[in-house]
C-alpha cells in the first residue's frame, strides 16, 4: 500500500514519530527499530551498551554516533528489513547519516524517503510531559490528548503505563535544545539529497497519518 518503503523518521522527540510507526507498521508489515526504545531495553537490562547509554540517555544528550550506528547496521542487515523499514529517531546527527549511509551501501540499499515531523515546540513540550508509555508492550498514551479507557493502564495489554524519567519537563527541555542543535541540520542535509518530505505532526493522528500515507506515494 505504500510505494517508499526503506524510511527515516525525523523530527523532535514528541512529534509522533513512535505512534505513526505503530500505525504503519500494523498496516504494511515493514520493519521498525527504535534506537531510544533500543537503549531503554539495554539499560534496563544493565548489557553492557546499556551501561555506556544510561548516563548519555538520563540527562537527555545524545549517546555516541559510533555506537548507535553499529546497534542499526547489525539490525538492517537482518532479513526481516527485506520488506522495508521505518529508523525511528536515527539519524540524528550528520555524522550518524553519514555512518547510515555506508551502511545502506554496503548491504546494497537506499533510502527511498526522510520523513520530516514538523510541530512547534509548546505542543511538543505539552505532548511529552504527559505522555504515557506501557510498560509491557511499548504502546503510546498521552493524558491530553489519546488518554487510555481506564487510567494507568494499557488498552492492548492491561499492564501498567509509566511515565518515561527524561519525559520530565527539565529534560524534555533539554531534548529539545540537543534536537535543535544536533539533529536540525539533517533536515537540509536530506533536502539537498532530494530526499525529504515533510508531515504536519501537530494535527491529531488521524489526520495526520493520512498524509504520511500520501507522501510515501
Ligand atoms: P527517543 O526515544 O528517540 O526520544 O530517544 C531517547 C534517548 O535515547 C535520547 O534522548 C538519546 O539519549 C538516546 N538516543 C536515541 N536515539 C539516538 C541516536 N540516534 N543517537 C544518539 N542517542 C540516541
Amino acid at each position: 500500500m505504500i510505494k517508499k518503503k526503506n524510511l527515516v523518521f525525523l523530527g523532535p522527540p514528541g512529534a509522533g514519530k513512535g505512534t505513526l510507526s505503530e500505525v504503519l507498521i500494523k498496516e504494511t508489515g515493514i520493519s521498525h527499530i527504535s534506537t531510544g526504545n533500543i537503549l531503554r531495553a539495554e539499560i534496563k537490562n544493565e548489557t553492557e551498551l546499556g551501561k555506556k547509554a544510561k548516563g548519555f540517555v538520563s540527562s537527555g544528550a545524545l549517546v555516541p554516533d559510533e555506537l548507535v550506528a553499529d546497534m542499526v547496521g547489525e539490525w538492517l542487515g537482518k532479513d526481516e528489513c527485506g520488506k522495508g523499514f521505518i529508523l525511528d529517531g536515527f539519524p540524528r546527527t550528520v555524522r550518524q547519516a553519514e555512518l547510515l549511509e555506508q551502511a545502506l551501501n554496503k548491504i546494497g540499499k537506499k533510502l527511498d524517503c526522510v520523513v520530516y515531523f514538523k510541530a512547534g515546540e509548546e505542543l511538543l513540550l505539552k505532548r511529552l510531559t504527559a505522555r504515557l508509555t506501557c510498560g509491557g508492550c511499548g504502546a503510546i498514551f498521552n493524558k491530553i490528548f489519546s488518554a487510555p479507557k481506564q487510567e494507568g493502564k494499557c488498552d492492548k495489554c492491561g499492564k501498567d503505563l509509566v511515565q518515561r524519567a527524561d519525559d520530565s519537563l527539565e529534560t524534555a527541555q533539554e531534548r529539545l535544545k540537543v534536537y535543535n542543535v544536533q539533529t536540525a541540520p539533517l533536515i537540509e542535509y536530506y533536502e539537498k539529497k532530494g530526499l525529504l518530505c515533510s508531515v504536519d505532526s501537530e494535527l491529531p493522528k488521524n489526520k495526520s497519518y493520512p498524509m504520511l500515507i500520501s507522501v510515501l506515494n
